[in-house]
């Protein structure tokens, strides 16, 4: 079976690479010379765990080929996913410029019958943009091959992408006809033989599952994150309350981490899109809109404890700042607080010097040489007169309080991801800040 992949980053990438392994033969397309280049010599362009091993043995093995041109890399196959960015418009809704760029591409070359399935997240009504896309550009080419377009979401988290690729909770199809749910199941049995979870649905349905699963998960943190603060505000332990309130089946205990607002290229642009889907619909979207606003107010969570603690001119004050990325196990920083954080201590004339494991090259994108970069996590706190955890990177986790006493400056530590002991901070005489501890 042949496949193509248009679009190579963290889900294109990771879902070429996985299907490459299963015996598949994948060709995965990219605009981006640069990126084509670098992956045909097995270099990988973002950080994810287990990623590299697959790209090499693809390529090893010849199922896996990388090429920038549509045209050539389509050819012959029976499946194409969409896997381009979809990132937000101005006014909020998802831009499907390059989807439909893609989608162009497809009509101008196709040649004979293929499904082509969405990976990006996109709203409802997209397949079928696509769809009336291709048809018009076959047309055109007065060409009357056929084909079904499917809205296939992914659902891969930055950080165990592959993982969760090669071990999926489920996949959903949303499919217009019987000829090509066939196709693509038969894609995806070698993932699932084990649990059969591939849950068919229609277009529309399927469109709308990945904005409501990630809108789910964003509704839980920022419900949490509001708990939090009125723990900060009464005295009580948001730990405490997270672990007691998980333990009730109904509610479970995963995503009930507090923390400094959600980031990624993900959640926050999710939000917006259906938000202003509901909108567009003449419906208003109150819990999600919500959702939104808590959000928007715990990103300054930490830049306003900072502010209480050592006022509002940083300008004789620095900071160490521990993971930059959005979340462990990922270079991704799009919508990072710990980005947002820098941006507003900069504002205050703070210095500011940096560790991350993997995001280093990102956020050098990003600040350039207004930051200090530092080889390693205590580099990053030498002399400074507070520690902000910002990532909870398992190698942050327990770090040597000890050693950072002596090489601090201040003794003033923010933690952003709460994953400290206060008691423990404490007794090495840090002033501790975390978000809803007493
Ligand atoms: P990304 O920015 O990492 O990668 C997108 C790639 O598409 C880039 O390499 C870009 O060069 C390429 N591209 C853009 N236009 C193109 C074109 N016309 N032709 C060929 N290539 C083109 O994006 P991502 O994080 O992989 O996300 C892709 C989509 O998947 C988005 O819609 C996103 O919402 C969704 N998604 C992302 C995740 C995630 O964790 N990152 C998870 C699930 C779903």
């Amino acid at each position: 079976m042949k496949i193509a992949v248009i679009g190579t980053g963290y889900v294109g990438l990771v879902t070429g690479a996985c299907f490459a392994e299963t015996g598949v033969n994948v060709t995965c397309i990219d605009k981006n010379v640069n990126k084509i280049n670098g992956l045909k010599n097995g270099i990988i362009p973002i950080y994810e765990p287990g990623l590299e091993a697959i790209v090499k043995r693809g390529i090893e093995k010849e199922r896996l080929s990388f090429t920038s041109s549509i045209s050539q890399g389509i050819k012959d196959a029976e499946v194409i996913f969409i896997a381009v960015g979809t990132p937000p418009d101005e006014d909020g809704s998802a831009d499907l410029s390059h989807v439909l760029d893609v989608a162009k591409s497809i009509g101008d070359s196709l040649e004979k019958y293929a499904v082509i399935a969405t990976k990006s997240t996109v709203p409802v009504g997209t397949a079928k943009k696509i769809k009336a896309v291709i048809k018009e550009r076959l047309d055109k080419r007065g060409s009357d091959i056929e084909f079904d377009v499917a809205s296939n979401p992914e659902f891969l988290k930055e950080g165990s992408a592959v993982e969760d690729f090669l071990k999926p909770e489920r996949i959903i199809l949303g499919v217009e006809n019987d000829r090509s749910a066939q196709i693509i199941k038969r894609l995806y049995m070698p993932f699932v033989l084990n649990n059969h979870l591939i849950i068919f649905m229609d277009i529309a349905s399927a469109e709308i599952t990945k904005y409501a699963a990630n809108c789910m998960l964003a509704t839980r943190i920022s419900f949490i994150n509001e708990i939090a603060n009125l723990c900060d505000i009464l005295g009580a332990d948001i730990n405490e309350v997270r672990k007691a309130i998980g333990s009730d089946s109904r509610i479970g205990n995963k995503f009930l981490q507090t923390g400094p607002g959600f980031g990624g290229s993900c959640f926050p642009k999710d939000v917006k899109a259906l938000i202003k889907t509901a909108k567009d619909n003449d419906y208003d979207l109150k819990i999600v809109s919500a959702v939104e606003k808590a959000n928007e107010y715990q990103k300054n969570v930490i830049p306003n404890k900072i502010a209480n603690h050592f006022g509002n001119d940083l300008h004789d004050l620095s900071f160490g700042i521990w993971g930059l990325s959005f979340k462990p196990n990922t270079d991704d920083v799009r919508e990072s607080s710990s980005i947002y954080l820098i941006k507003k201590l900069l504002e205050k004339k703070a210095k500011i010097k940096v560790y991350d494991p993997a995001a280093m090259d990102e956020t050098k994108k990003v600040f350039g040489d207004s930051i200090e970069y530092c080889k390693d996590q205590y580099e990053a706190i030498e002399n400074v007169d507070a520690m902000v955890l910002m990532t909870e990177w398992s190698d942050f986790r327990l770090p040597s309080f000890g050693k950072m006493s002596k090489i601090m400056k201040g003794n003033v530590i923010f933690d952003g991801r709460n994953i400290y002991d206060p008691e423990e901070i404490r007794k090495n005489n840090f002033i501790y800040f975390g978000i809803g501890r007493r």
